[in-house]
């Protein structure tokens, strides 16, 4: 497993446990060259999930993408790197526990909103102005106001 700071070619697992849902093995790596640590996970193959985009193109499921978003949002936000994680990990298994080949991007982001609403609210409210696009500023408004309470 390369390491994703400096692509070196071997690492030391420093922790190693099941997923919440036992579908996938999570490995905590410590890079032997740089020492940088990163989180792999192992699965069983065979529960390939599919994403169906707003243009109706399909793409393989990828925690990494749903992972990325996440952390977009949370720039510069006092939110740690594992409760992000630990949003994807949820949001995975609720994905898992409707047992459907396919599911559309719309349904991941109104999980990730789900998620992110109870993690920060700023972090919110940048995934959901470029998620919902926003298309006018009332609704963006009414959207801050809806977080006041
Ligand atoms: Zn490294």
């Amino acid at each position: 497993m390369k390491c994703p700071y400096c692509n070196f070619h071997d690492s030391k697992v420093i922790d190693t446990r099941p997923t919440d849902n036992n579908e996938s093995i999570r490995r905590r790596r410590s890079c032997l060259s740089c020492g940088k640590r990163f989180t792999t996970y192992e699965r069983v193959e065979g529960q390939t999930l599919v994403v169906i985009k707003k243009d109706d193109t399909r793409e393989a499921f990828q925690r990494s993408k749903v992972l990325n978003s996440l952390i977009r949002a949370a720039e510069k936000r006092p939110v740690k790197l594992e409760t992000l994680e630990n949003a994807v990990d949820e949001i995975e298994k609720e994905i898992n526990h409707l047992n459907q080949k396919e599911v559309t991007s719309a349904y991941i982001g109104e999980l990730v909103m789900d998620r992110l609403k109870g993690i920060d609210k700023v972090a919110y409210i940048r995934f959901a102005s470029v998620y919902r696009e926003f298309e006018d500023v009332q609704s963006f408004a009414d959207e801050v106001e809806n977080l006041k309470d």
